[in-house]
């Protein structure tokens, strides 16, 4: 017998997360100096200087344990969002929290759903917990929410749905997306991941970010997760959030190390949050260079997905050997 056939089957069975190459990595790898890395949708910008600052400060207090109840980001996601402290669960990248989920409420009799083509870490942390993933097929590489509401049984705990989608780019209507928590049993959980949400357009009112945040008062059964990785362009310092029913919160921070968010990650997620000047530029400068790769997608006769976020999916022939030819080129 071998110790590995100790741990349970549901842990046996998990495939790795393959995460896009260091470029560090394909320096050492390909002898190449100028790389452009485009696999994480990291914000090309960096982060706000005014993160950065906060960084350096928060520095000369590394020898102390961080604020494990994260009070003063806390306060100021409170204020920006119109929301109770209470109702807030920060973790170590909103990966984190989608875990904690996981963990507050999936056992080995339960499931979760999620869509085809959905964010690859919604299977890993089902699994983790023994519960059953249910994936459910989407419709021209979105989520297809009437398949999603068909896929929930008896045992479902929890569904999952990134809005928009990574690594599709797809976008759920506002209207859908509510008719569905309307539908959808009380007595399950959604979890509705918005890492892509500033990178939405400010005049759409269709769309996530001026209304999800107002469901969770209608309702309660609602997680909504949002990240500083993305737009805000802290993804090496590990820090995200979910807003959720003050119950479940609770719930959720009971399952969550109590050190899980460093000082120094606190420390510049407030500052970065106070840096809204940082994130419409962000904004800006994304829609531009969508744009400029669309225009190019259309010369070059490639099929793409419309993209709501700071990526875009295209077809290639064989992608792998167009995956390795990028990246000799760096
Ligand atoms: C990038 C991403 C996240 C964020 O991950 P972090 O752990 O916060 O870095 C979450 N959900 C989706 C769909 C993503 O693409």
């Amino acid at each position: 017998m071998s110790l590995c056939d100790l741990a349970p089957p549901y842990i046996r069975g998990i495939a790795p997360y393959v995460p896009g190459k260091p470029t560090s990595e394909l320096a050492r790898e390909l002898g190449l100096s100028d790389i452009v890395k485009l696999a994480s949708n990291e914000n090309p910008r960096g982060a706000s200087p005014r993160a950065i600052e906060a960084v350096r400060d928060a520095l000369s207090d590394v020898a102390r344990y961080p604020d494990g109840s994260g009070y003063e980001l806390k306060r100021a996601l409170a204020g920006r969002y119109s929301v109770a402290a209470e109702q807030i669960v920060l973790g170590n990248g909103s990966n984190d929290v989608l875990e904690l989920a996981a963990r507050a409420f999936l056992c080995p009799h339960s499931s979760a759903v999620y869509s085809q083509h959905a964010f690859a870490v919604y299977p890993l942390a089902t699994q983790a917990t023994g519960a059953t993933g249910i994936e459910a097929p989407a419709t021209d590489f979105a989520h297809d929410l009437g398949a999603m509401m068909a896929a929930v049984r008896a045992d479902t705990r929890l569904v999952f749905i990134a809005n928009p989608n990574n690594p599709t780019g797809t976008l759920l209507a506002a209207r859908d997306l509510r008719r569905f928590l309307e539908c959808v049993p009380r007595s399950l959980l959604v979890v509705l991941d918005e890492a892509y949400a500033e990178y939405l357009p400010d005049d759409r009112d269709d769309v996530g970010d001026a209304h999800s945040i107002g469901w969770l008062r209608e309702f309660p059964n609602l997680i909504i997760t949002r990240t500083f990785s993305k737009a805000y362009g802290l993804a090496g310092l590990r820090i995200g959030f979910a807003l959720a029913n003050a119950g479940v919160a609770d719930l959720m921070n009971r399952v969550r190390q109590p050190f899980n968010v460093s000082s120094v990650a606190l420390a510049a997620a407030q500052a970065a949050l106070a840096d809204q000047d940082f994130v419409r530029e962000s904004r800006r400068l994304n829609e531009a260079g969508l744009a400029q790769i669309v225009a190019g997608f259309m010369r070059l006769g490639i099929e793409y997905i419309p993209s709501y976020g700071n990526f875009v999916s295209f077809k290639v022939g064989d992608a792998n050997t167009a995956y390795q030819r990028l990246l000799r080129l760096g």
